[in-house]
């Protein structure tokens, strides 16, 4: 008896160049993390931590399904296993993104996989089937922005023609990896632009020389008579969704802007720290982007990223063919008017039905719009659909929307962020919400009622009520 947990690869990795070249990383990393832990060996064909049950991870990739071991039991407790599935997880997590999949019985989760084929793949790792490549890890260590705590560096700072410095990959990077996170250089509320300046003086005097420089080499858009105010304004992100007051980062304000960007920005107010996590699939060579707009059409994103920022945009979007940027204006049109519509409480209160019907036509847009990887898009609409569902009491399918809005907001922003908290406690205990049953009890449900054994579809059309 006792309580598993771990986490299982999914889909598991091919056999080709990128998925051999991030797991081959991914051990040597590993191995230099623990050469000189006694409790860790190397074996001819995989890693054997000697805690819990003693789980491996196989040198070839393609073997691996599931690294987990008994978590519960005094022998569990001794070796200490569960920090290093913890440890081994994060790391993989850096790689993989959202292809690892962690479980932990005690939260009452499970693996994907069954033992069966779990004890097929770990039998495997036994026996090699093809040749030992050899292995460098020196180039991965050095660099100059690591991931501190695993020093690793996933992407280096360029030169961008016409865009001053930015931040491009070093390797591949899966939807759901952090690609790193900072404190501010100073924070600063709203003030006039001549206030500001005395105050971020007076705040600059204060740090030490290499904080003050850090600052002082971030771009100015508007250089002239208050260069700290406007470097400031230039580069400020704000703590928090609608917070007035804003901080600056050393690497994170070096990061461009894109009208479908790759990655997300967040500030973590329990950490106190700006997060930058990987929206969709980024390839080695590409540049890591963000959005500083609130959307809307081309030529609106445009005319604001120009005054507020000084830049004309060139990206993807905005260099669509004309007829093309025609059809991602018109959904970006849809996309804002349905949010308006979802926002309405009027309209929750008497017509629910429709508000879900706009929530599943908005997640199709954007679906359409970004290529798959709407990300915090998606997040903000799977809660809208939760707050309709609770409202009316309906326990069973707020459960399974808060669930998908702590989902997209974890690949977002990570699962320590006080958002994706919120949402999974919305998945366990959906009637916590404040509003539960706030406008009817007419769609009553329990958790127990979400029906098993349909297909993806006609579950979609059971959560969404088609
Ligand atoms: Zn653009």
């Amino acid at each position: 008896m006792g309580a598993d947990a771990g986490f299982d690869m999914v889909p598991r990795l091919s056999k080709g160049v990128v998925d051999r070249h991030n797991w081959k990383t991914f051990i040597e990393l590993l191995q230099e993390k623990y050469k000189d832990d006694p409790k860790v060996e190397n074996k001819p064909n995989y890693i054997l931590f000697k805690a819990g049950e003693y789980p491996m991870l196989p040198f070839e990739g393609h073997k691996f399904l599931r690294f987990s071991s008994k978590v519960t039991g005094s022998n569990a407790e001794v070796t200490g296993v569960t920090s290093y599935i913890k440890t081994v997880k994060r790391v993989a997590m850096v790689y993989f993104g959202s292809r690892i999949h962690y479980w932990s019985e005690l939260a009452d989760n499970y693996g994907v996989y069954d033992w069966k084929e779990v004890n097929e793949s770990l039998r495997s790792y036994e026996q090699r089937d093809e040749p030992e490549i050899p292995t460098t890890i020196a180039a991965f260590i050095s660099g100059n922005d690591p991931i501190k705590e695993l020093g690793i560096p996933i992407f280096e700072t360029k030169d961008i023609p016409g865009k001053g410095r930015g931040l491009i990959a070093r390797f591949n990077i899966s939807p759901g990896t952090r690609i790193l996170c900072e404190k501010p250089i100073f924070t600063s509320g709203p003030m006039p632009i001549p206030q500001l300046q005395v105050t971020l003086a007076a705040k600059l005097k204060a740090l030490p020389k290499a904080a003050q420089r850090q600052f002082l080499s971030l771009h100015n858009n508007f250089p002239g008579k208050y260069p700290f105010s406007y470097t400031f304004k230039t580069n400020a992100l704000p703590c928090g969704p609608d917070s007035p007051v804003g901080g600056v980062y050393p690497t994170i304000c070096l990061i461009n802007h894109s009208c479908i960007p790759n990655s997300h920005n967040n500030w973590n107010s329990d950490a106190k720290h700006e997060t930058i996590y990987a929206t969709r699939p980024i390839k080695a060579g590409e540049e890591i982007t963000i959005s500083y707009d609130r959307g809307g059409p081309a030529n609106e994103r445009r005319a604001t990223l120009k005054s507020s920022f000084g830049f004309e945009c060139d990206c993807r979007i905005c260099s669509l063919a004309p007829s093309e940027l025609q059809a991602s204006d018109a959904r970006r049109v849809q996309i804002q008017s349905l949010d308006d519509a979802i926002g309405s409480s009027v309209r929750m209160q008497s017509k629910p039905k429709d508000v879900l019907g706009d929530c599943h036509l908005l997640l199709q847009t954007l679906k359409d719009e970004y290529d798959g990887y709407a990300g915090i898009h998606n997040a903000r609409v799977y809660y809208d659909a939760f707050q309709v569902s609770i409202a009316h009491g309906d326990q069973a399918r707020a459960s399974i929307f808060a669930d998908r809005a702590y989902k997209a907001r974890a690949v977002c922003e990570g699962e320590d962020s006080p958002e994706a908290k919120r949402m999974h406690g919305f998945a366990q205990k959906p009637a916590s919400h404040r509003n539960f049953q706030g406008c009817s009890s007419k769609w009553k449900t329990t958790r127990g009622m979400i029906p098993k054994g349909l297909d993806t579809e006609a579950f979609e059309k059971w959560l969404f009520r088609v």
